[in-house]
């Protein structure tokens, strides 16, 4: 690329650009994005295309989403924001808590966002590896966390290694963490969740901790990632901040009404989540009879730990017309996807691990 005069921060120059799997074409499965096999429901696409106003500005804060929301949660609705994907919310908490001389823990490997947000706030990124099971440790977490940090970030379930974050440790990690760091909770994948000894974020704001933001989005279970919609439930007083570091009106009037009609279709969503979580937990039985060492897999994606091998396993997927997303040195993640698909992963799992 030809260099150009206009000074770019240094730090944002060295980032490298988000990367999105590739798209998939004819035979191709995309099983990179974690997104849903399912299409939107018929009455979704009505509710958006009777919206029909969209020469006029979207509604500030989407207030008939936020009510809706907040009564799920039992709070009142300035403690809940909707943004442009809880992606965009995530970048909001991270302006509003943290700064040059702060730093921002997570465990690690987790969300490709994380490193990048605490990038765009000029802060440091003090990272905690996971255990070699893919879960976060929580006790070193806390243990990382000091006087300069403003915000740590768990993920829950992790992706892309998959376990979740039990109550009992997210209830020792706050007692042990200052009630003047932010903890985010990130639950883009909670509905997939099946193990009942989950931490639950409904549940800890309803214990009242005010430091706490729990993070939702229509992206993953309600087959909304298009449309970019998700959610925020935590302190107003925290969410005012956030507020003031968001693109106004970044919320699209038809993202408000499609997550509007999604939550009158829930039960059907949720019939449909079902399937995708009892299709992930075949999904891992085959892949560990295969002989990958497969960790507990919670959200709507299955981890490979391939260690250095990564890049080639992902190749042996793709020659099978399966787009994956590899991590260099570390992993393959597979969304769950189609059940014609499940087949062809299985046996590409196979060939890939004979390949050793
Ligand atoms: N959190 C996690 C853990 C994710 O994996 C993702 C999407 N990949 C997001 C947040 C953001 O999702 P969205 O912006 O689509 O709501």
């Amino acid at each position: 690329m030809t260099d150009i005069p206009v000074r770019i921060r240094p730090e944002i120059a060295a980032l490298p650009p988000y990367r999105q799997g590739k798209q998939a074409g004819e035979g191709v499965f995309k099983l990179s994005s974690n997104e849903n096999p399912f299409g939107p429901l018929p009455g979704v696409v009505a509710a958006v295309a009777r919206a029909q106003a969209f020469n006029r500005y979207p509604d500030a804060s989407s207030p008939r989403l936020s009510a809706r929301i907040a009564e799920r949660y039992g709070v009142a609705p300035d403690a809940v924001h909707i943004g442009a994907g809880s992606v965009s919310i995530l970048f909001q908490l991270a302006q509003a808590t943290s700064g040059p001389a702060d730093d921002i823990v997570f465990s690690w490997r987790s969300f490709e966002a994380y490193p990048s947000l605490a990038t765009v706030a000029g802060a440091t990124a003090t990272t905690v590896p996971n255990t070699p099971d893919g879960r976060h440790d929580l006790v070193a977490m806390a243990a990382a966390v000091t006087e300069r940090t403003g915000m740590v970030l768990v993920c829950s379930p992790n992706n892309p290694t998959g376990p979740i974050v039990t109550q009992d440790e997210f209830d020792a990690f706050l007692a042990a963490v200052p009630a003047n760091v932010l903890v985010v909770l990130d639950e883009a994948y909670a509905e997939f969740v099946t193990d009942p000894a989950a931490v639950d974020g409904r549940r800890v704001l309803a214990a009242g901790h005010d430091n706490v933001m729990v993070l939702r989005t229509f992206s993953k279970a309600y087959g909304l990632a298009g449309l970019r919609v998700g959610y925020a439930v935590g302190h107003p007083r925290i969410l005012d901040a956030a507020r003031s570091t968001g693109i106004p009106l970044s919320v699209t009037a038809a993202a408000e009404e499609a997550a509007l009609a999604s939550l009158d279709a829930e039960e059907e969503l949720l019939e449909r989540v079902r399937v995708i979580a009892d299709r992930r937990d075949r999904l891992v039985r085959l892949l560990r009879d295969a002989g990958w060492d497969v960790p507990d897999a919670q959200g709507n994606f299955v981890w490979l730990p391939a260690g250095d091998r990564a890049l080639e396993v992902a190749a042996v997927f793709e020659a099978a017309d399966l787009i994956v997303r590899p991590f260099a040195g570390d992993g393959v993640r597979i969304t769950v996807g189609e059940e014609e698909s499940l087949d062809r992963v299985v046996e590409a799992a196979r060939r890939s691990i004979a390949s050793e």
